[in-house]
């Protein structure tokens, strides 16, 4: 397994209420020539978890951070005028939150960060700090 220091959240850019699937996302990565999907986890409309890349390959969704980092993208992030807006359903949350737990447990010392932490963008939306305990472990 890859060393994870780092757990990045992002979103589709996509619309609200468009419920795209973890197969559109791959087709849309190979046709940026990506190999397949960049994230290693997409949460749908429904709050559906689906699996994208195996989370011991590197990912392919922040520059710089993909080698130490799991990328997690919630479908959605964009209001019906394509401006930014934390457009996430109660399921979504619910379930990011779920996974993000899950997974802090197996990787106790990676932190939590919104995409926009390392690159000039709105992705993910939303405050990850406020919301997502981060660094709980931390002094
Ligand atoms: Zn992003």
């Amino acid at each position: 397994m890859r060393k994870i220091n780092k757990i990045i959240i992002h979103c589709t850019a996509t619309a609200e209420g468009k419920n795209y699937t973890a197969a559109d996302i791959d087709r849309w990565h190979k046709t940026m020539g990506f190999s397949k999907i960049g994230y290693h986890y997409i949460i749908l409309l429904d709050g559906t978890v689906e699996l994208g890349r195996p989370l011991a390959e590197k990912g392919a969704h922040t520059a710089g951070h993909n080698s130490d980092s799991i990328g997690i993208c919630y479908v959605g992030g964009l209001d019906c005028l394509g401006n930014p807006k934390d457009t996430r359903t109660t399921a979504q949350r619910s379930a990011l939150e779920e996974l993000v737990k899950k997974l802090k447990k197996r990787f106790p010392k990676a932190a939590i960060h919104g995409h926009r932490d390392f690159a000039n963008k709105d992705c993910p939306c939303f405050d990850v700090r406020t919301e997502l305990y981060n660094n709980t472990d931390s002094a």
